[in-house]
C-alpha cells in the first residue's frame, strides 16, 4: 500500500505519529493509499523548519521570488497530465475537470508572479519641512493554509502562491482525503528553486490543525472548508492573536427570469448544478424560476437533461461527472434526498439507486431534481454538496431577490435575464458576495478577489487578487526627516505639519 507522509524541509518524510487515514479510489471504492496524520510534535517541527527558512526567503529580492514562481508555472505545465490523473484518482472528478482545477490555481500563481509590483509601497516627498513619508509591505513570517478536498490543486495554490511571493514561509495542511496533488506541488516548487523549508505540507486532521491554531509562531491562517469548521478556526485562531480568513459552505441560487433564454438557462443549470458531482462551493444548488409559467417550462426542460446525465469513472473522458469523494459523503448526500422527500418536496428525478456496471463499489450517484422546495425545509437551508438541484418557485422578482439575500449562506448567486434593468437592480441589491449575470459560476479571475458573505466567509479580506497581498503582508509606515538635526529643543505637543 502506498504511504503518503509529509513534505518538510524540502523532502517527503514519513509520518511518526502512528496514526494514518485511508485515501480511497472513489471509482472502485478501494483504499489506494494511507496518509500520515501528524501529531502535535510533527507539526511543531515543521513550524520550526519554516521559521528557520523564512528570513532568508524574505530577504531574497522580489524579482527572484517571482522567478521561482515563473519556473513553477513551467514545471506544472510539463506535469499537468500526471497531476490531473493523480487528482482525478483521489477526488473522483473527471480528467478535464481536474485540469480546470489545476488551471484556476495556475492563474493565481501567474498573478503572484507580479509580486515586485504588487508589494510596492507608497511615498510622499516633502510631507513637511525636510520630511518624507512612506509605507512598505513586509511579510508576516510563518503562515498557514488549511484546505478542503474539493479543489486539491486550486485552493492550495490560491493560498501558498501569494503568501510565498510576499516572502512568507508556508505550512499547508491539505485535505486528508486527497493529499497527493498538494505533495506533488510542493516537490515541483522545490524543483523550481524554492529553498527547502519555505513550503511544508503537513498532512493530518484536528490535531495538526489545532497545533497551527495555537502555536504563537504561526502569524496567519487561511482556511477553506465547511462553515462549522470555518467558524471554529476563525474563533480559535483569532483568540490566539492570529490574522485569520475563513471561507465556508454555500447554497448558491440561480434566478431564472421569465424573459431568460430558457435553453441557455437549462444548460447553465445542468453544468453548474451537476458538474463535479455538485462538489463545488460555487455549484448552483437552488434554481429560482420567477412565475409559474417559467417554473413549469424550466422543470419540463430540466427533467430529461438530468435523467440523461452521463456518469462515469473519472477516467472516462465522455463522462459529465464522476463519483463522490467517499462513501461517507455519498451516504450523507443520499440521506438529504430521503429527508427532502419526508419534508414534502417533490422528487422529479431520483438518482439514488444509480449503479455503474463494472464499478459497483464506486461512490457514484445519479442526478436528483427536486421541485416545490420551500425555504423552511432543511434541504433548502443546509448545504448538500452533491448532484442535487432544488427548484424553489418564486411568485415574482421581489421574492427571487429576497431568497438568496435572506439565506444564511452568501457565496455566489446568478440571474438569467435579457432585461438590463433587472440585472442591474439585482446585482446592486442582492446580499451575496459574488454575482453572475447570465453566468452561472461567477468565480472571479485571479486578479480580482474571491469571497462569500454571511456564513460563507469569516474575516475581512478575500482570497487571491489584491486582498491576498494585503492578507499576507503587514504595512509599515515611516516618517523620516533629513537633515536629521532639529533646533529649538524638545516638542511636547503632538507633531503636526504646519
Ligand atoms: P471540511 O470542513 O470537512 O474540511 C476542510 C479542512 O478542515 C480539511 O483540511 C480538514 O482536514 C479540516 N478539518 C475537518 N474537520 C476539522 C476539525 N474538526 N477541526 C479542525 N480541522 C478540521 O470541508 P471539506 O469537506 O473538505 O470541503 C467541502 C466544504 O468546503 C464545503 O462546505 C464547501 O462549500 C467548502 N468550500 C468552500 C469554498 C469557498 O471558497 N467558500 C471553496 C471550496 C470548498
Amino acid at each position: 500500500m502506498r504511504e503518503i507522509g509529509h513534505f518538510v524541509g524540502g523532502k517527503e518524510v514519513k509520518g511518526a505519529s502512528g496514526r494514518t487515514g485511508d485515501v480511497f479510489n472513489p471509482n472502485t471504492g478501494e483504499v489506494q493509499a494511507s496518509v500520515a496524520l501528524a501529531a502535535k510534535a510533527e507539526m511543531e517541527q515543521a513550524i520550526t523548519n519554516a521559521e528557520a527558512a523564512q528570513p532568508a526567503w524574505a530577504a531574497t529580492n522580489p524579482q527572484r521570488r517571482a522567478r521561482v514562481m515563473f519556473k513553477f508555472l513551467e514545471l506544472i505545465q510539463k506535469d499537468v497530465d500526471n497531476l490531473a490523473k493523480l487528482l482525478s484518482s483521489e477526488h473522483g472528478k473527471t480528467f478535464s475537470d481536474s485540469k480546470g482545477d489545476i488551471q484556476r490555481g495556475v492563474e493565481v500563481v501567474e498573478f503572484a508572479c507580479g509580486i515586485p509590483h504588487l508589494m510596492k509601497g507608497e511615498y510622499t516627498e516633502g510631507a513637511g519641512p525636510g520630511i518624507d513619508l512612506y509605507s512598505m509591505r513586509q511579510p508576516l513570517g510563518v503562515v498557514a493554509g488549511i484546505t478542503p478536498f474539493n479543489f486539491p490543486a486550486m485552493i492550495p495554490m490560491w493560498k501558498f502562491a501569494p503568501a510565498l511571493a510576499c516572502g512568507n514561509a508556508f505550512i499547508l495542511k491539505p485535505s486528508e482525503r486527497d493529499p497527493s496533488v498538494p505533495m506533488r506541488l510542493a516537490e515541483l516548487l522545490v524543483e523550481a528553486g524554492l529553498p527547502a523549508g519555505v513550503l511544508n505540507v503537513v498532512n493530518g486532521d484536528k490535531e495538526a490543525v489545532d497545533t497551527l491554531l495555537t502555536d504563537p509562531r504561526v502569524k496567519a491562517i487561511g482556511f477553506v472548508g465547511s462553515s462549522s469548521i470555518a467558524e471554529y478556526i476563525f474563533a480559535t485562531g483569532s483568540a490566539h492573536g492570529k490574522r485569520v480568513q475563513c471561507f465556508g459552505g454555500a447554497k448558491n441560487h440561480m434566478i431564472v427570469m421569465p424573459d431568460a433564454d430558457m435553453d441557455q438557462a437549462v444548460d447553465a443549470l445542468i453544468g453548474a448544478g451537476y458538474g463535479s458531482a455538485g462538489e463545488r462551493c460555487m455549484a448552483v444548488s437552488v434554481a429560482v424560476p420567477v412565475g409559474k409559467k417559467t417554473a413549469d417550462t424550466l422543470i419540463e426542460k430540466l427533467i430529461p437533461r438530468v435523467e440523461s446525465l452521463k456518469i462515469g469513472p473519472s477516467t472516462d473522458t465522455a463522462a459529465d461527472y464522476g463519483p463522490m469523494v467517499t462513501r461517507a459523503h455519498l451516504d450523507k448526500v443520499k440521506n438529504y434526498v430521503d429527508l427532502g422527500i419526508k419534508e414534502g418536496a417533490m422528487l422529479r428525478v431520483d438518482g439514488r439507486n444509480f449503479r455503474l456496471q463494472g464499478y459497483e463499489n464506486g461512490f457514484f450517484m445519479g442526478g436528483c431534481l427536486f421541485d416545490d422546495v420551500t425555504p423552511d425545509m432543511r434541504i433548502y437551508k443546509e448545504e448538500i454538496f452533491g448532484p442535487v438541484l432544488s427548484v424553489v418557485r418564486a411568485k415574482d422578482y421581489e421574492e427571487a431577490v429576497r431568497l438568496p439575500s435572506e439565506h444564511d449562506y452568501g457565496n455566489g448567486v446568478a440571474i438569467f435575464t435579457r432585461d438590463g434593468d433587472a440585472a442591474r437592480d439585482f446585482t446592486s441589491r442582492v446580499n451575496v458576495g459574488m454575482v453572475g449575470v447570465n453566468f452561472a459560476i461567477p468565480v472571479p479571475l485571479a486578479y480580482y478577489t474571491f469571497g462569500g458573505w454571511k456564513r460563507s466567509g469569516f474575516g475581512d479580506l478575500n482570497q487571491h487578487g489584491p486582498d491576498s497581498i494585503r492578507f499576507y503582508t503587514k504595512t509599515k509606515t515611516v516618517t523620516a526627516r533629513w537633515p536629521s538635526g532639529t533646533k529649538g529643543g524638545a516638542e511636547f505637543v503632538i507633531p503636526t505639519m504646519k
